[in-house]
């Protein structure tokens, strides 16, 4: 420390520190293991039209199974390797199984869009988009408009000219973008105009709470019209019941993921929910009615 520092001086050695740092690596280094020993997998939420009542995808979410702990969720692991080269292996597994589910899953007859999860260090890795192709090509059958990559919104992905370099330069090969948990982090309306995904994703914090606050309202109303006015399409995450449901198809939200739905799954599950769902019978009675967002003071009230 003492020479990284400037040389010609000392520095205390921080015991705590030092066993921090250690305790680090070996997680660090177990979640390899996991990785390598198959102890990671995916499973899957879906995304419905609320509208028509169609499956219209699903986003692939990585789970840890731990022998000891049983299901790790991704906040309880992803931040230890976000700033690390694992991330990167992981993001580009996560890819590749994304890929061959979607292969399996067209020989069973469903052709439907799987979304992944990249993590900002690893999208401005600048193997990204070469190893990108290369999964693709090593998944011929797959059209690549099948794959969706989601990014989250924030400081972290840095330069936006850069990004939206990247973002376009992938969207060449087919692939389609999300700006996911859009509305918590860096979002300047400037940000988004250069930035060319194609959807933006409401953060579900604002949708769970939109019913009961005002201003969680607004922001969800701010974030469709943005969409719309940019020209993108919206989705909106955390729709945990059917007056979620309803309320999002009157602001001109079609397009919703959340518990209400289904809970994220494993993905031998997969197809027979798709033949079994059945769309809460309220978001059939609204299907038909469009709503202004003129008519909004009216719909709050
Ligand atoms: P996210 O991409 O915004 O995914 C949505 C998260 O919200 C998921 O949590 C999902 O299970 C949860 N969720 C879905 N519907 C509802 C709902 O109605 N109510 C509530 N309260 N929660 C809901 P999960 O699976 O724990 O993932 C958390 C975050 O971890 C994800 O947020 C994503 O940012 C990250 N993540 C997940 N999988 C991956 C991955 O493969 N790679 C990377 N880099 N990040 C991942
Ligand atoms: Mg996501
Ligand atoms: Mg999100």
């Amino acid at each position: 420390q003492a020479k990284q520092i400037g040389s010609n001086r000392y520095h205390m050695f921080d015991v705590s520190l030092h066993e921090e740092t250690r305790a680090g690596h070996q997680t660090l280094e177990r979640i390899r293991i996991a990785m390598l020993q198959g102890e990671l997998c995916l499973y899957y939420q879906p995304k419905v039209n609320l509208r028509s009542g169609q499956v219209i995808g699903f986003e692939a979410l990585i789970r840890w199974q731990h022998p000891q702990d049983g299901l790790v969720l991704p906040p309880d692991f992803l931040p230890l390797i976000e700033q690390s080269e694992l991330i990167v292996e992981i993001g580009e597994w996560v890819i590749d199984q994304a890929l061959q589910q979607i292969e399996q899953w067209a020989e069973q007859g469903m052709a439907l869009p799987v979304s992944v999860n990249i993590a900002a260090p690893h999208f401005k890795n600048d193997v990204f988009f070469d190893r990108l192709n290369t999964l693709l090509a090593q998944h011929i059958t797959v059209p690549p408009r099948l794959l969706e990559i989601e990014i989250v919104e924030s400081a972290a992905l840095g330069d936006v000219a850069e990004v939206g370099k990247v973002i376009a330069t992938c969207q060449g090969l087919g692939v389609t973008f999300s700006l996911d948990d859009f509305g918590t982090g860096y979002s300047s309306l400037n940000y988004l105009r250069r930035l060319p995904v194609d959807t933006l994703k409401i953060d579900q914090s604002f949708v769970r709470d939109m019913l009961d606050d005002e201003e969680d309202l607004a922001l969800v109303e701010a974030v469709i019209s943005l969409a719309r006015l940019f020209g993108r399409e919206v989705i909106a995450e955390g729709v945990e019941t059917a007056d979620h449901g309803v309320l999002l198809m009157r602001l001109g939200c079609d397009i919703a993921q959340g518990y209400g739905i289904a809970y994220p799954m494993p993905a031998a599950e997969v197809v027979a929910w798709v033949q079994h769902y059945q769309p809460e019978p309220q978001w059939k009675l609204w299907s038909d009615l469009k709503w202004e967002l003129c008519d909004l003071p009216l719909l709050v009230a």
